[in-house]
């Protein structure tokens, strides 16, 4: 099963004089609320009284189990969710857009993927894009994430923000990693990036001036050669830009991580690719390879991209190895255990976001589950013929 993460509230009542976008944290009906974007979780009648007894003058209703509808006179504002967005808890932060009732869920406090969506413009076009660009105004798409830093927890131990391309609107980005930096100061930070906008030394210096402690920029690099990275990102002279773009942030003490998207063009050459990073890039802080969603414009390409991971299990294994041995920190995203060699298991990590991470029957003879990333449930999986229980 996927969560799903957006929707459409059944209703939004009580927000006649309210800006047409709120963002709103979901609170225990004992707790007091704090701020004015607070309103009480409730899942029961008995949910409702607390609320009542606690004072609360907002509340948020998921599912249709209440044994009477919610009097108006109770409550300024209520907002009701359909049962299957029972998954959501206290601490959750959402946000709607009231005119619509159109709603997602920003952050949910029990995970450890939490990934803020910045943008949906990008200046790729990337075959196998997860979040196919748009080429829309959503600037307020950052203020609504500067409306919501404030309520997040100040233990949310890492947070990622994604795109489109996040800095494509790179003013006001900064300012937001700015605003991470003072309200979330414990809080590790990692931004999806193509990496091109650090070609321009304005952005990387304005990007070096926040002086936060704990911040990655995470870029994809997809061949050795220009040609191959530009033919997957569909964007000429991208290559450059994006080398030149690590360059000048490692120049100026700025840490990064290499991203490598495993398909059928980038796939088979990994070996070569993941030589020609250890002898240029030895100086990065991460490098990863990642076995790809089977979502957004990979299925539109599907044909072209889909190779089975068992069969570049070799290559594979000759580029971790390759990184290993130059001392890189180098791990394999997303893809299950028994479709790796067994000497680069100590290199798998379980990376698929919670929220559409699944496995298959066959995992549940498996000896190793707890430490397999599992599969991608997003899209239409596509499944390995290498996947089989180890015993
Ligand atoms: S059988 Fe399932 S749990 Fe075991 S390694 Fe393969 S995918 Fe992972």
């Amino acid at each position: 099963m996927t969560l799903p993460l957006f929707g459409i509230a059944d209703s939004c009542e009580g927000f006649a004089r309210e800006p047409s976008r709120i963002v709103v944290r979901l609170k225990s009906p004992d707790t007091e609320p704090c701020d004015d974007s607070d309103f009480s979780l409730v899942k029961s009648t008995v949910d409702l009284i607390r609320s009542i007894e606690g004072k609360h003058h907002s509340i948020f209703v998921v599912g249709d189990s209440l044994d009477t509808p919610v009097s108006p006179s109770l409550f300024n504002r209520v907002i009701s969710l359909p049962a299957k967005f029972d998954y959501l808890d206290t601490g959750d932060i959402l946000g709607i857009h009231i005119p619509t009732k159109k709603f997602r869920t920003l952050f949910r406090r029990s995970s450890r993927h939490n990934s803020f969506l910045v943008t949906e413009r990008c200046n790729n076009y990337c075959l196998m894009c997860s979040q196919p660009p748009k080429d829309i105004d959503d600037n307020w798409i950052l203020s609504e994430i500067k409306r919501s830093l404030p309520l997040i927890p100040k233990s949310t131990p890492t947070l990622t923000f994604t795109g489109g391309e996040p800095l494509s609107d790179w003013t006001d980005f900064i300012g937001v990693i700015a605003d991470c930096r003072d309200l979330l100061p414990n809080t590790a930070i990692q931004v999806l990036t193509n990496g091109r906008a650090f070609a321009n030394s304005t952005i990387v210096d304005a990007w070096k001036a926040i002086g936060h402690r704990s911040l990655i920029a995470a870029i994809p690099v997809y061949a050795a050669v220009d040609y191959l990275h530009d033919y997957v990102v569909q964007a000429k002279g991208a290559f450059d830009e994006t080398i030149l773009g690590i360059l000048k942030l490692k120049d100026r003490g700025q840490r990064v991580e290499v991203r490598v998207v495993l398909h059928a063009h980038t796939a088979p050459i990994i070996a070569e690719t993941s030589r020609w990073i250890a002898r240029n890039l030895p100086f990065v802080d991460h490098v990863a390879l990642m076995g790809m969603e089977n979502t957004g414009f990979a299925l539109a390409n599907e044909k072209s991209l889909w190779i089975d991971p068992i069969d570049y299990r070799e290559s594979l294994c000759e580029g971790v190895q390759t990184l290993a041995a130059i001392g890189m920190n180098v791990s394999v995203y997303n893809l299950p255990l028994c479709v790796l060699e067994r000497s680069i298991w100590p290199y798998a990590v379980q990376s698929i976001s919670d929220w559409k991470n699944g496995y298959v029957e066959e995992c549940t003879k498996c000896i190793e589950r707890s430490r397999c990333s599992g599969l991608f449930t997003s899209g239409r999986p596509r499944q390995s013929r290498g996947i089989s229980a180890i015993r």
